[in-house]
Order: C-alpha cells, then sequence, then structure tokens
C-alpha cells in the first residue's frame, strides 16, 4: 500500500507544481526508479498505474524485464560500458545514458542487427561533479549530438541530467534552466526538434518541474531508501 500511496502523493505533485507554474501537468511523466528493489514492489507500483520504469545497471534490466507486463516500459539511466551495449539493447526501450559518439555508434549498430530503433537521450553533466558521467555541457558539443541524433536505428528525443548535490534550492532550479536554454540552442542551431527533459529526482523534482522537466525520475520517495 505503501507504494500506492507514494505514486499517488507524487501524480499530486505534479499536478500541483505544474499548474502552479502554469504547465499541462500531462506534459511531466513520472518514470519510477526501481533500481536494487525487488519485482514485488515493481509490480505493486504497476497495480498502482505506473508504467515507466528505470534501472541503472543492464543485468537488473536484463532480471527484471520478463517479469514485467508486456506495457511496461524499461528505461536504462545508469552510465552504459560498451560490453553492455548488446544485452541493453535488447532489455530496455530507451537508453537515457548516452555520453559518447562511441556508445552511441554500438547502440546504433546493435538495434540495426535487431530491426530496432532505440529511443535515447543525452547525458549532460550540468554540475560539473567529476564523480557525475556526461557531456559537460557547451555549445562544442552541439555537433557531436547532430552526428548522434543522424543515426539511422536512434530516436533522440531530447537531454538527461541530475542536478547538483546542493540544499541550494535556487541554484538547482538555476542548472535545470541552463540545460532547457541548452536544448533550446541545439534547437536553434540544428534542424532537431528536441522536446524532452529527463530531470528531477526524489529531492529536486519541484524544482525540475518549475525549470521544464518532461519526465522525473523518483526512486527513493516511492519505494523507499536504497540500503
Ligand atoms: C538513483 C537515480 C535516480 C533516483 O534517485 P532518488 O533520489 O532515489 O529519487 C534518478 N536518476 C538516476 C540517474 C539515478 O541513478
Amino acid at each position: 500500500m505503501a507504494i500506492i500511496n507514494n505514486l499517488k502523493k507524487i501524480n499530486s505533485d505534479i499536478e500541483r507544481v505544474a499548474e502552479s507554474c502554469g504547465r499541462d501537468p500531462k506534459s511531466i511523466s513520472l518514470l519510477a526508479v526501481s533500481k536494487t528493489k525487488p519485482i514485488e514492489m515493481l509490480l505493486e507500483a504497476y497495480k498502482g498505474g505506473q508504467r515507466i520504469f528505470g534501472e541503472n545497471r543492464v543485468q537488473e534490466g536484463e532480471a527484471k524485464r520478463p517479469l514485467l507486463p508486456a506495457d511496461a516500459k524499461l528505461h536504462m539511466i545508469g552510465h552504459l560500458q560498451s560490453n553492455k551495449v548488446s544485452k541493453a539493447c535488447h532489455y530496455f526501450d530507451c537508453i537515457q545514458s548516452v555520453d559518447s559518439l562511441k556508445i552511441a555508434r554500438k547502440i546504433n549498430n546493435k538495434c540495426s542487427e535487431l530491426d530496432k530503433v532505440m529511443d535515447i537521450f543525452i547525458d549532460i553533466n550540468i554540475s560539473g561533479e567529476s564523480s557525475k558521467t556526461g557531456y559537460c555541457l557547451g555549445v562544442d558539443i552541439i555537433d557531436e549530438i547532430k552526428e548522434i541524433s543522424s543515426m539511422d536505428n536512434l530516436n533522440l528525443l531530447g537531454l538527461m541530467a541530475i542536478g547538483p548535490n546542493t540544499g541550494d534550492r535556487d541554484l538547482i532550479k538555476r542548472k535545470f534552466k541552463e540545460l532547457r536554454n541548452f536544448m533550446i540552442l541545439i534547437n536553434k542551431q540544428t534542424s532537431l526538434n528536441l522536446t524532452e527533459l529527463s530531470i528531477g529526482m526524489s529531492g529536486d523534482y519541484k524544482e525540475a518541474i518549475e525549470a521544464g522537466s518532461t519526465m522525473i525520475r523518483v526512486g527513493s520517495s516511492i519505494f523507499g531508501t536504497r540500503g
């Protein structure tokens, strides 16, 4: 029951925060981050209406995918190693953590073999924290993003980022807005029409929605803290 109540609370937060800043709540989706959590908890969330789940390890996605109902979607949100690309392409519906041309090429080649088009996001490091993966935000990466977007078996939807690790709410919101402005700049400088911003976790999804998030990735506020 706790999981279903947590989902209700977050979905009502999405509505409330979206309306408070003049956004359509339906333009924001909720990804339930189920890493380290047993399948029973995902199925409980599914019963509560949740359909998109996120994992940060390929092996965990591989184990859980066959146990999830067919209409549940699984997103890869953790750094992807080259030797795991093949499995990731099999078991995930979207890879949000594309952080190099090399990994994009590998996903594209594998999906070509599988006759599949993979939804992807580009992982951007907006905090400057070296512990985080992703491209450093800057105009110099636009050409590479354009090249990735041109690959036949990839469908580039937008950008993904993790907020800075700080209690400074204004700084968090400012960094999220920088990412949104960067997406607008990419669209202006290229013929791309990126629309998705995967930003906001348990601790900062309100700031993310205010800054333009279209997908929040929430783990501990749904499933409880991880051990
Ligand atoms: C773990 C994780 C989340 C969810 O974090 P919570 O603080 O538990 O909501 C979101 N995004 C990524 C990339 C993660 O690794």
